[in-house]
């Protein structure tokens, strides 16, 4: 189904097409294409078709079907993070606040969307369940670790996703797959029933086909929840209306350490160009600085994995998940069933979180990744003094293809050298769609996304930036099956 959230709800109000036939339909398409993609771990048609019966099209996202990235609790749905340590063990007990937000929105939660295990990855492939790969060229990866929720959204069997980003995880997927993908800033969207990777990192966000759709989506989800106390009570601004206002006069930065080396020359022509559509429509751009971007990366995986570590202590094979048969005692219980229930990458990063906690390296590592993070966020800080957004590539490069980077884990995590500051500061970010990159070996041209990077709070000229900018392009248009 190519209709965006807007086309579906107008489809609807004109008696086109009911939920139920959407739903029908969308099921038709991830049956005929999903298989070539494994964009979806698994859908349920029954109990969609059942809630699409009473919709109800008055409210904002009345009968919408809405894909969600398998780390958010829908109840009654599996939740496996893509991991062998839940597949097939859990069933949600109950809903997440964005999902129960999305219920009293009009929304139907529909499908389960693959990802990177617990969200940790780049790529996709370190999905414990299934590959996934780019609509624009299945030899490619998709991104990650939303990689399926951009996946499906970009082949047109789902309207919208719901994904995650702790350090790229919505933005660098949406980039690859040519779709919009927005992580809203740290304590705007409650992570109540979001299974946690690195809490003080962790935003859940929207992927979509418009930047129209992006803040439907966001308006729904957003608010303080008293069950998630990094929610902040900060008012929800009308982010549909600010869409319409027009972007003379605001000011870009343009962080002079992002145009840097490492930047494939196609991904920097299609930013650069994209950077003066912005200045025909009427911002302003300047070159700004971001010192301390050099130790992101660093940063980010010694706080991101310090956090994993106890975020995951939890799967033990006592109370979720995989149990390993025939213990010998309480600690071989431990062992195999982490052993046999965690895949590569999630132990990795497992034993570095522990590492860079343990006493006697606390102090050199996780404090001092903490201090550095103060810094990092400093500069933004500094930054926005000057302008109101940034601007940048998401990704260094076009999708790679799939196999190219596994032996190399440091190679994979420096391309989220773009993304994972935003995490780190807290801020918001979204990547809209701004070309293509023709590159070797690909079937075709691959998408490039334009990262704009806004003051905590900043949806609202987020947004209308974005918005501004698709509209006076095409990009969003093409789509990766005809
Ligand atoms: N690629 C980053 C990582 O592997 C970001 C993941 C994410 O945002 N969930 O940790």
């Amino acid at each position: 189904m190519k209709h965006t959230i807007s086309e579906l709800r107008a489809a609807y109000a004109s008696g086109d097409t009911t939920p139920t036939e959407a739903i029908r339909s969308l099921s038709e398409t991830i049956v005929s294409r999903d298989g070539d993609i494994g964009g979806y771990l698994s859908h349920d048609l029954e109990t969609a078709l059942a809630e699409a019966a009473h919709a109800d099209l008055a409210k904002p996202l009345g009968g919408v079907p809405i894909a969600i990235k398998d780390l958010i609790n829908v109840k009654g749905h599996p939740c496996s993070c893509a991991s062998k340590m839940l597949h097939g063990h859990y069933t949600s007990p109950y809903d997440a606040t964005v999902i129960r937000k999305l219920r009293e929105a009009g929304a139907i939660p529909f499908g389960r969307a693959n990802m990177d295990e617990f969200a940790m990855g780049s790529s996709n492939e370190n999905s414990g369940i299934q590959i996934c790969r780019n609509p624009w060229d299945t030899d490619r990866i998709p991104g990650g670790s939303s990689g399926g929720s951009a996946a499906i959204v970009a082949s047109d069997t789902a309207i919208a996703a719901l994904g995650s980003d702790t350090g790229g995880s919505i933005r660098q997927p949406a980039s690859h797959c040519g779709v919009v993908g927005l992580k809203p800033t740290y304590g705007r969207v409650s992570r109540f029933g979001l299974v946690a990777f690195a809490s003080s990192l962790d935003q859940i966000g929207p992927l979509t086909k418009t930047t129209e759709d992006a803040a439907r989506l966001l308006q729904a989800i957003s608010g303080h929840d008293e069950r998630d106390s990094t929610s902040l009570k900060e008012p929800v601004p009308d982010y549909v209306a600010a869409l319409g206002q027009d972007i003379a006069g605001l000011k870009i930065g343009l962080p002079k350490e992002y145009f840097a080396e490492g930047l494939n020359p196609q991904v920097r022509a299609a930013v650069e160009t994209a950077v003066k559509q912005l200045e025909s429509l009427g911002a302003e751009t300047v070159e700004i600085s971001l010192p301390n971007t050099e130790h992101a990366v660093a940063v980010y995986y010694i706080i991101a994995t310090a956090e994993a570590s106890a975020n995951l202590a939890r799967f033990d094979g006592v109370r979720y998940g995989h149990r390993a048969a025939n213990p010998e005692d309480l600690l071989d219980h431990y062992k195999r069933s982490r052993a046999e229930g965690f895949g590569e990458e999630v132990k990795r990063r497992i034993i570095l979180g522990t590492y860079v906690l343990s006493s006697g390296y606390y102090d050199a590592y996780y404090l001092r990744a903490q201090k550095v993070r103060t810094l990092i966020r400093e500069d933004f800080t500094k930054a926005f003094s000057q302008v109101d957004l940034i601007a940048s590539p998401v990704s260094p490069t076009p999708p790679f293809r799939l196999g190219e980077k596994l032996d190399d884990p440091l190679a994979m995590y420096l391309a989220d050298i773009y993304t994972i500051s935003a995490n780190l500061a807290g801020i918001c970010g979204i990547s809209v769609p701004c070309g293509f990159a023709e590159t070797e070996g690909a079937a075709r041209p691959l998408p490039v996304g334009l990262q704009l990077l806004g003051k905590p709070f900043g949806e609202t000229d987020l947004l209308r930036a974005a918005h501004a900018y698709e509209q006076s392009t095409d990009w969003h248009r093409q789509r990766a099956f005809a």
